[in-house]
């Protein structure tokens, strides 16, 4: 059976999260200054989540690297790990990754793989794992924001309203909506689709679409923007939903490639509407790790390659925070930012225990 996350009385719920974290803490903990976004003491806003950066560090202590990881290994009870320029990058898994995901599970920690593209499922993540010699993970432990975008779907009991979800992206988000069994059209289908310009021509939208979900998209097209805006526009209480808004990606080791931002933007832009956002750095998918595992905030890990994304996610909610140099960030890029993890490794062979 499929986990849902636990949704209801989120706002209620922020407050208990901040009654034992409080910001206190993070000044005294991190030494650093935090200045509250003024609009809120909550990350939320009662339409739901949004990917908000809440807190912002604007003094730099010194970027530490980690020497010894016994004692992040003996404090920290669960890990989550970004995949791409972390486990592996591309189709090369980083040397060290399978004996630390063998290692932290010998020891009794539980492991998580996140990832904030949207174009595969869990299912279809499984298989990359596999295919690059990482046969010691389960799909349950890998955490897609395609299958965010469901199980935030399935925790609003979506599925039960007969409404339909309409699709910006990939095959991966539709896998993990028929998985939900929730209904959606769009996606891949209306990848080809004409618009009728000539006089009269117009896009006439289903009624019953009361969510559009945009991800990762390599065939965005005008259709899919205008089946989109008239959804959002003329469908009553209909919920923008976005996988998230990297600004980049990287679809080649040439360059980097315009980000699910761009796509998320084009809705934006045609409905002055802001999405609720389910990939990092929204708190959803630590959320649901935490309720379910009962751990505090500070005993899980968060390690990433990206510091807006990654360290962010992991530092808004108050989570260990380790940046690894394998992937985007150089060194000079993370001492001159105002993002500062707990610590930083060269690549996760540095977490082994020699
Ligand atoms: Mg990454």
């Amino acid at each position: 059976m499929e986990t849902q996350f636990v949704l209801s009385s989120r706002c209620a719920f922020q407050a208990s999260r901040l009654s034992y974290y409080p910001i206190s803490h993070l000044l005294s903990k991190k030494k650093t200054r935090v200045a509250l976004n003024n609009r809120s003491c909550c990350r939320h806003s009662h339409r739901g989540l949004r990917g908000n950066v809440h807190m912002e560090v604007t003094t730099s202590p010194k970027v530490k690297k980690l020497s010894h990881p016994q004692s992040l290994l003996d404090g920290a009870q669960l890990f989550i790990f970004d995949c791409d320029g972390v486990i592996w990058k591309g189709d090369t898994l980083i040397s060290g990754a399978k004996e630390l995901v063998t290692q932290l599970k010998s020891m009794g920690k539980r492991v998580y793989f996140i990832t904030n593209n949207s174009t595969k499922s869990r299912a279809a993540y499984l298989k990359k794992f596999i295919s690059l010699g990482l046969d010691n993970v389960e799909a349950e432990e890998i955490l897609s924001s395609s299958y965010a975008a469901a199980a935030y779907l399935t925790s609003i009991h979506f599925p039960s309203k007969g409404k339909k979800v309409y699709v910006i992206g990939e095959r991966g988000i539709e896998e993990e909506l028929e998985k939900h069994n929730i209904s959606f059209l769009g996606g891949e289908s209306d990848k080809d689709k004409f618009l009728d310009m000539r006089p009269g021509g117009k896009v006439v939208q289903d009624p019953q679409v009361g969510a559009v979900v945009v991800g990762f998209d390599r065939y965005i097209n005008y259709y899919k923007i205008q089946y989109a805006q008239l959804c959002l526009s003329q469908n009553s209480d209909c919920l923008f939903i976005a996988t998230n808004l990297d600004s980049v990606t990287h679809l080649t080791d040439a360059q980097e490639w315009a980000g699910n931002g761009a796509m998320v933007g084009a809705i934006r832009g045609c409905t002055q509407k802001e999405p609720i956002v389910v990939g990092k750095p929204s708190s959803l998918l630590i959320d649901h790790v935490i309720q379910k595992h009962r751990l505090e905030p500070n005993q899980i890990c968060m390690v990433g390659d990206r510091l807006d994304t990654d360290i962010l996610f992991g530092k808004n909610n108050g989570l260990q925070t380790v940046l690894s140099l394998s992937g985007v960030t150089t060194k000079e890029t993370l001492f001159s930012s105002k993002i500062i993890p707990d610590y930083y490794i060269q690549s996760v062979a540095d977490l082994l225990n020699k």
